[in-house]
């Protein structure tokens, strides 16, 4: 029964789909039909007729039929409609089954199962959200290869243009039609015909990036708020981009445009800070320009793909002593070493950018002597005494199920101190420090601890090179060696 209701049968072509549900619904009507004809069609309209053989009596007298030998009671019996039975009852068993298939291929399948690709692709700009029917079914159909290609065009072409309640650029233009392209773009790209590939990458890199920024709701007056900026895109190429913020403060001259590139993908959700002055108490709505560029690789010069402003809105109210309560005690202190204890430092034998990772476990903050705390620690890796990077994390801290989601960034890294090979007696160190602008990326805390302590620790080697750094600021000394070589000006041509 599976396979009958599988679509299979349906085909997949537009042609195939539209064949069998006309064919279907003619054949319903066929049968409603012959029911109807069968049992109201055949009326007396003032002929004289036997009830029983339908002779024909209209110049027979009396009430009995010459032709049967029946004997009506009474004179209304000869003007009767003639019902055939036996047919209707054949039409409507043969209706209700060609019915019943109809709703129930719809139960296992969906209503949207009789419509065919090209339909859907045209309704889905009011066929609802990623959840919806008809990207369901679409994706039930990109699923078993049922779009043609010119199908795949029009649906791209309807993601670019996006729809009302999914404006390009968007969260939920991400959701519903930037997820479908995540699938398949690699598919799409990897076609054979040439002309279709083309197609399927200017389509896609004339999509918008998804650039948003974010902030908690109310940052103290004495820490400078931070912005987090997470960026995304759906090109198939490039695959570096550069994003410069330019936050415009009232009262405040001179704020720093801030530039991160992101040098090797994949682009990672987690985005990066930036971070602004303190700022005097009010309520503030920052306009901020953002331009974001690409381009394919390293050394080539950068495109303008998006410039636009938007707006971001925070409070600056009080100290950050009335937000947020220092905690520190032993115990607190131990738990902290706890995480950092145990799992060491990655070291990548092949180098890369970084090639010190430090690994941690956060579940000794898991308890109930930390709920209600952030633990935004700044975490210093110390090779001999020398630091050799920095890495900033921060968490929720406490018992219970919650969103236990945290971030890093690195703001400040020395891979000549940690990448030089290793030697005999080489010490590692972890110096690790409560901060409370980190603490104050944490949603939902009163408190944030606040201690210091030096964790001894160990080297795990690890083979191959560094992976992906996410996005890293402009000046980031890796960054700078991935720009253009500024060309020399032309030697003059030697006469003679
Ligand atoms: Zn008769």
């Amino acid at each position: 029964m599976d396979s009958f209701f599988s679509g299979q049968w349906l085909g997949t072509s537009d042609w195939a789909r539209w064949t069998a549900v006309i064919g279907l619904l003619a054949l319903l009507a066929g049968l409603v039909f012959l029911a109807w004809w069968a049992l109201f069609a055949d009326r007396a309209k003032g002929r004289r007729r036997c009830p029983r053989c339908w002779y024909d009596l209209a110049y027979t007298p009396g009430r009995t039929c010459p032709e049967c030998g029946h004997t009506g009671r009474s004179e209304k019996e000869f003007s009767r409609t003639r019902r055939r039975w036996g047919l209707a009852i054949l039409a409507m068993l043969a209706g209700s089954l060609v019915g019943g298939f109809i709703i129930d291929r719809a139960k296992y399948e969906g209503w949207m199962s009789y419509l065919p690709n090209t339909m859907l692709v045209w309704l889905l700009p009011v066929g609802g959200d990623a959840n919806g029917l008809v990207i369901s079914e679409l994706d039930a159909r990109m699923s078993s290869h049922g779009l043609s290609d010119e199908q795949w065009l029009d649906l791209l072409r309807r993601a670019v243009k996006g729809d009302f309640a999914a404006r390009p650029g968007t969260e939920e233009w991400a959701d519903k039609y930037g997820r479908i392209i995540d699938r398949w773009d690699d598919d799409l790209l990897g076609r054979e015909d040439e002309e279709f590939r083309s197609q399927v990458f200017e389509l896609l890199m004339s999509l918008p990036p998804q650039v948003e920024l974010s902030t908690r709701e109310v940052w103290p007056e004495d820490i400078g708020p931070t912005l987090n900026v997470a960026a995304r895109h759906w090109w198939p190429r490039p695959d570096q981009m550069r994003l410069t913020a330019t936050p415009s403060i009232r009262g405040v001259p001179g704020v720093e445009p801030d530039v991160h590139v992101l040098l090797d993908g994949p682009i990672q959700r987690r985005g990066y800070s930036v971070h602004l002055p303190p700022l005097e108490q009010g309520g503030y709505d920052l306009p901020i320009t953002l331009k974001l560029e690409r381009r394919s690789q390293s050394g080539e010069r950068w495109q303008l793909a998006m410039q636009r402003q938007v707006e971001v809105s925070f409070d600056v109210t009080q100290r950050l002593d009335d937000m947020l309560e220092a905690v520190t005690d032993d115990d607190l202190d131990q738990a902290i070493r706890d995480v950092f204890a145990n799992s060491g430092l990655v070291k990548y034998q092949r180098g890369g950018s970084l090639p010190v990772r430090v690994g941690l476990d956060p579940r000794p903050t898991y308890v109930e002597a930390f709920d209600g705390t952030a633990v935004g620690v700044r975490i210093e890796v110390q090779r001999n005494g020398q630091p050799g990077r920095m890495l900033d994390i921060w968490w929720h801290g406490g018992a219970g199920r919650f969103n236990r989601q945290h971030a890093w960034e690195v703001p400040f890294l020395d891979d000549e101190v940690l990448g030089a090979p290793d030697e005999e007696g080489d010490r590692w160190t972890l110096r690790i420090r409560g901060l409370p602008q980190l603490a104050l990326r944490v949603r939902g805390v009163s408190k944030y601890w606040a201690g210091e302590v030096e964790v001894p620790t160990f080297i795990r080697r690890q083979r191959g090179s560094a992976g992906s750094r996410g996005w890293i600021p402009a000046d980031d000394p890796v960054a700078q060696a991935a720009e253009p070589v500024e060309e020399a000006p032309p030697e003059p041509a030697e006469a003679g």
